[in-house]
């Protein structure tokens, strides 16, 4: 995620054309290197895979020694058929010489023993594995929340909601459900290296006579089938992200659809986003769908092979069947659990890795991140912000929006700036909060640049009422003590007096405790501004940035809210930015700005004076105020 494209705008995935350029070579490199970032993830948590495989081993030892029970079960006496190893000759050898009913009974005891043994071990390795994967679900959705909170705000704010959480929830359950696997698959590796010994010990022949059948399964057909899944599943991330963020969007857009009678449009749009992504799913699973089955299939065949070879070793006089085949057959059957598990996971990775990696970079993209503060302590202004030949475009292809602006806010001073809109104004606000640098220029504090302040000092001493009011689904008063937790009921009813909220809240149900529901849509937008405002206030800043703070308000709430700031900021600093003029006659000192640049400066009446963009503003916005409410004049 950079400043200049999307999240996933550049991921290498995307940038194949579609389902044109995979290779089994892709695949297998992209399978591994899916493999190693989920090792890195589960690295800190390798207890828990250690415990994994152990469980997994227990189970097979325990396993290993019931199939050695087949065989006393088996074994008819002294002239059964013995394998080859000659640990496991003797120990038929002693059983073949105990009474059959004595066989049976320790059969019996031991089977239960083992059962018992087995679900043990079983709910340890699930504990185990669903442990792992709340690990590896966290720790990517911290690391990916971190790098969202890093990244330039304007970059944040060009992605749709939608999508980021898609980033935060799908594709993290998709990769907590690999590591899931993963953790099993790490049991199944240690199940089948055990069993492929026990197999070896009971005949090596027949052992790699099975390898050999797997071989071709396992390097020619599953990166074909890898292959096909992979593009599939990359088809479904892609759109899975666009969909959810088409659906964020319908969903903010409800009353807009209603105002203006386009429910149909919205559910046609809806319908449409989902079938797409239904279509893209249903292909993705049909793969991984078609794959188990069809590998499945295969092994039985292995099996059947198997037999068919180890006929062929018999006498033909033979009648029956010798145990070595039998338990051989047995530990075949046995295996293959883990070889699903295994087939699984490799078809689960194929279906996961674009997630992953989109995830992955997301997380390590080393594109530049949101200004961070230097290391001088930010206490108090002294003497001015001083603004110095600041120039400032939002990306590199976009045009200037700030263009060699030079203004000086005093300490104590009633600084406005006023332009038509588009002018820039909010763009230096975002640059006074340090939300973005200059591209060019500075932002001196007492002749300090801004970038060596140390970020939070400052922005703990500078309140923004922004332009876009935002209120939690809270209380009144946690929305008001958001930015100041500390604050006393007293200061909160202070800072609401004066932004002229403390009547209309004791109003509402609850007075202060009055959950705004659906992040207070159901309040006018002067009454979120004046909480907006409450909370600025509330923060005891030094210097105060009202950003269209009064829009929405009417004129005596205006005149009652300014009154009110003018108290507020008895020894504070001043600066308010605004369109509507009213606002800003009575500052000390006000820049116009027009297209990015500064068109003219002076007091309210030394611009009256000029006939300039000023009093263009002012009188035509007095004529149009006069014709919208009459009476209301601008003072
Ligand atoms: P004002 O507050 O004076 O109305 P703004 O500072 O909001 O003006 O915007 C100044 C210019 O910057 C406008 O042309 C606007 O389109 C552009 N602009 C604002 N925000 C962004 C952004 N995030 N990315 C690109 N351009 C932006």
């Amino acid at each position: 995620m950079n400043t200049h494209r999307a999240p996933t705008g550049t991921h290498p995935s995307r940038s194949m054309p579609d389902g044109q350029s995979s290779t089994a070579q892709d695949v297998r490199s992209s399978a591994a290197k899916c493999l190693v970032e989920l090792l890195m993830l589960i690295s800190p948590h390798r207890w828990l895979l250690g415990l994994l495989v152990v469980t997994a081993v227990l189970q097979v030892a325990a396993e290993a020694i019931g199939i050695g029970y087949v065989f006393i079960l088996l074994a008819a006496g002294r002239d059964a058929a013995v394998p080859e190893g000659p640990r496991l000759t003797k120990i038929v050898l002693y059983a073949s010489s105990l009474p059959a009913g004595v066989r049976i009974r320790i059969a019996a005891t031991a089977l239960v023993s083992f059962a018992l043994l087995r679900a043990c071990l079983q709910i340890t390795q699930t504990l185990a594995s669903l442990r792992l994967r709340r690990h590896v679900q966290l720790a990517l959705q911290q690391a990916v929340f971190r790098r969202l909170c890093e990244m330039p705000l304007d970059a944040f704010l060009r992605e749709r909601r939608g999508s980021i959480v898609a980033l935060l929830d799908s594709f993290v359950r998709n990769v907590g459900a690999l590591t899931l696997q993963a953790g099993q698959a790490a049991a199944s590796i240690a199940v089948t290296i055990t069993y492929v010994v026990l197999a070896l010990a009971l005949s090596w022949r027949l052992t790699l006579l099975c390898l050999l059948l797997l071989a071709p399964v396992s390097f020619l057909l599953r990166p074909a089938v890898a292959v096909r899944l992979r593009k599939a599943s990359r088809k479904l991330h892609d759109n899975l992200r666009e969909t959810q963020g088409a659906i964020q969007e319908l969903l903010s857009a409800m009353k807009l659809v209603r105002v203006f009678g386009r429910e149909e449009w919205s559910q046609a749009g809806f319908t449409r986003h989902i079938q797409t992504l239904q279509e893209h799913e249903y292909r993705a699973s049909a793969i991984g769908g078609l794959a188990r089955p069809l590998f499945n299939a295969l092994n039985v065949s292995l099996l059947a092979a198997v037999l068919a070879v180890g006929s062929l070793f018999l006498p033909a006089s033979a009648h029956t069947v010798p145990a070595l085949l039998v338990v051989f057959l047995v530990i075949a059957i046995r295996l293959m659990g883990p070889a699903g598990t295994l087939t699984s996971l490799h078809t689960q990775i194929a279906q996961v890795a674009p997630m992953l990696h989109t995830l992955m970079e997301t997380i390590h993209t080393t594109t530049p991140t949101a200004p961070r503060g230097g290391t001088i302590v930010f206490t108090s202004l002294r003497e001015s912000v001083s603004i110095r030949r600041v120039s400032f475009r939002y990306s590199h292809d976009e045009p200037l929006v700030l263009d060699g602006l030079d203004l000086t806010i005093p300490r104590g001073g009633r600084v406005a700036v006023v332009g038509p809109s588009g002018a820039g104004k909010s763009t230096l606000v975002n640059l006074l909060s340090r939300l973005s640098d200059p591209t060019e220029g500075l932002i001196g504090v007492d002749g300090v640049d801004l970038r060596e302040l140390e970020i939070t000092s400052w922005r703990r001493r500078v309140a923004v009422v922004a332009q876009d009011v935002f209120l939690f689904h809270a209380s009144v008063m946690d929305n008001l003590r958001f930015a100041s937790p500390d604050a006393t009921d007293s200061q909160v009813v202070e800072a609401c007096r004066l932004a002229q909220a403390h009547d209309f809240i004791v109003a509402m149900p609850d007075g202060y405790s009055t959950l705004l529901q659906d992040r207070g849509t159901r309040l006018s937008g002067g009454q979120r501004r004046r909480i907006a405002l409450a909370r600025a206030l509330l923060l005891d800043a030094e210097v105060l940035v009202l950003d269209e703070a009064t829009n929405d308000v009417d004129c005596p709430t205006e005149e009652a809210i300014m009154s009110g700031i003018e108290e507020y900021c008895h020894g504070r600093t001043l600066l308010v930015i605004a369109h509507r003029l009213s606002m800003v006659t009575r500052a000390d000192w006000i820049y116009v700005l027009d297209r990015g640049r500064l068109a003219e400066d002076g007091t309210h009446e030394e611009l009256m004076n000029r006939d300039g963009l000023y009093r263009r503003l002012f009188l035509t916005q007095q004529s149009e105020e006069a014709v919208s409410a009459p009476g209301r004049a601008l003072s």
